[in-house]
């Protein structure tokens, strides 16, 4: 592919087949979340835009769904194509509206086109099954469906990767879709994919994307008639809501909820500590701590404490903050001023419960220096609360035991990771933790197109990935043949 052109007019939405602005009188500003700058100004999405949405998706669904295994799957390997012709265009969206260090936009470019990669051959997968029937004559098959329409909601973290592991299993399993991307971010989290969908000869109306306020569209988009399974990724309490309208008995809905974690990060006392140090320090600090899966809570087993404290610390002094285009930049902004203040606020109580503080510093603009507090107890609010910013706090177990109990006094159960150099110490602590993800001698921010990714208790309902992406958006459809006469009793 040569000499594509840089996508242009990224101010119009893709609704029901035509790219155009959203009829809302509202206007978004998209801010680059380092300098501030304005990088878009659109008019956003009312309902009379989301129901167009929704009633073309619902058109385009049937034809869609019968084109063959092939045909899918080839739209998603041009994408993928697309993903590497286009890379420096989606690395750069991705730093200027995501606030996402060089490093990290790297990552989500990786994972979004993994994704979509594993994507492409859903459509070969979807085997139904022919079971034994206890009924003389009868055959019994089940066939796997596409839902339909599919409504994805992501949140500004990973737009791109997060958007894109809902919206290219779902289309590659025969549904369509209509995405409402997080206002900080509608390019990379909808418009960027639309158009990368449509150039790789995605039908008119298969995908469209609504960029609207949650407050304008955000029920509406869910309480709709069409969509038959709502895909969200958010923060928990937004994703409870949803939970709650999408299958409150008006609306009977299949519901995927990827919310909130808490990560803890164990170190047992026989880990190897510099191997764990470089782990935590990545596992917290990537994309200034804003990763569902990172570090919220380092527990370290007391003979440990004071060596790995004082060579978490020591690391963390040298890892470089400021401009997230620089490649050397570690840590960049906070996605916005609020998200900055949430964190001041997170610091001072912090503070203000005994927190020890062990490295800190002045933000510029939305950058948030690290920081790293030690002394903390599982009460306090930076331990029990998702921090989702480049702090973190250090607990002390008295034993591995107490480790385990420290760790698993959370109301989240996302991700988790233990280091020890007894492998099977590491998967008997592993298989005590309530969590759907743990990662034994590394960190626990890790995603894989083809292993199951989704939590526990308050972090969610549902597995994305793999065969477990194909279980999510598709149904089951139970068929029989009575192929001889069957003897009834009345
Ligand atoms: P958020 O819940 O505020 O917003 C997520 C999305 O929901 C956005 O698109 C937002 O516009 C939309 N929304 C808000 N109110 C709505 C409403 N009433 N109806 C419908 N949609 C509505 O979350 P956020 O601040 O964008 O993201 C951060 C949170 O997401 C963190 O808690 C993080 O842990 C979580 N997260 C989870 C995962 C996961 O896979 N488990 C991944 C990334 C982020």
């Amino acid at each position: 592919m040569e000499n594509l052109n840089t996508y242009e007019n990224l101010d119009l939405q893709p609704i029901g087949g035509q790219w155009r602005k959203g009829s809302s009188p509202r206007n978004l500003d998209v801010l680059n979340p380092y300098s501030g700058e304005t990088l878009l100004s659109l008019p956003m999405a009312n309902q009379a835009d989301l129901d167009e949405a929704y009633q073309a998706a619902e058109k385009a669904q049937p034809a869609w769904a019968a084109l063959g295994p092939t045909a899918r799957g080839d739209i998603m390997r041009r994408v993928v194509d697309l993903f590497d012709a286009r890379k420096a265009e989606i690395i750069d969206w991705l730093i200027r509206e995501a606030g996402s260090t060089r490093l990290k936009a790297e990552i989500e470019w990786g994972s979004a086109r993994g994704i979509i990669q594993e994507s492409a051959s859903f459509p070969g997968r979807m085997h139904g099954r022919i079971l034994p029937s206890d009924i003389p004559g009868k055959q019994s098959h089940v066939y796997r469906r596409p839902l339909g329409v599919i409504g994805v909601i992501s949140p500004w973290n990973f737009p791109l990767h997060l958007s894109a592991r809902s919206v290219a299993p779902a289309l590659a399993l025969g549904n369509t879709v209509v995405i409402k991307p997080a206002s900080d971010t509608p390019v990379t989290g909808g418009l960027l994919l639309a158009r990368l969908f449509e150039e790789a000869g995605l039908p008119a109306g298969a995908l469209s994307v609504v960029v609207g306020a949650g407050s304008e569209i955000g029920d509406a988009f869910v309480e709709h008639p069409i969509p038959s399974f709502i895909s969200f990724t958010g923060s928990t309490q937004v994703g409870r809501n949803i939970g709650r309208i999408a299958t409150s008995g008006a609306h009977l809905k299949h519901v995927a909820l990827e919310l909130g974690g808490n990560s803890p990060f164990v170190v047992l006392a026989d880990a190897d500590v510099e191997s764990a140090v470089k782990a935590a320090v990545t596992g917290k600090f990537l994309h200034q701590g804003q990763i569902c899966m990172a570090i919220n809570r380092i527990i370290v087993e007391e003979p440990l404490v004071e060596e790995f404290t004082q060579r978490f610390v020591d690391h963390v002094k040298t890892v470089s903050y400021g401009d997230p285009s620089k490649s050397e930049t570690a840590i960049g902004p906070v996605i916005n001023s609020q998200q900055l203040e949430g964190l001041k606020k997170k610091i001072a109580k912090a503070k203000e419960e005994g927190a020890t503080v062990l490295l800190e510093g002045e933000p510029q603009g939305n950058v948030m220096p690290p920081h790293v507090f030690g002394n903390v107890t599982a009460d306090m609010d930076i331990a029990r609360e998702e921090i989702f910013g480049p702090l973190v706090g250090i607990q002390t177990a008295r034993n591995a035991e107490h480790a385990l109990e420290l760790a698993n006094c959370s109301d989240y159960g996302l991700s988790s990771a233990v280091f020890t150099r007894d492998i099977t110490r590491g998967m008997l602590f592993a298989q005590g933790l309530r969590a759907g993800m743990t990662h034994i001698n590394d960190m626990p921010v890790n995603d894989e197109a083809n292993a199951p990714f989704g939590g526990e208790k308050n972090s969610g309902l549902g597995r994305f990935n793999g065969d477990w992406a194909i279980a999510e958006f598709t149904t089951d459809h139970w068929i029989t043949i009575q192929t001889t006469p069957r003897d009834y009793p009345f």
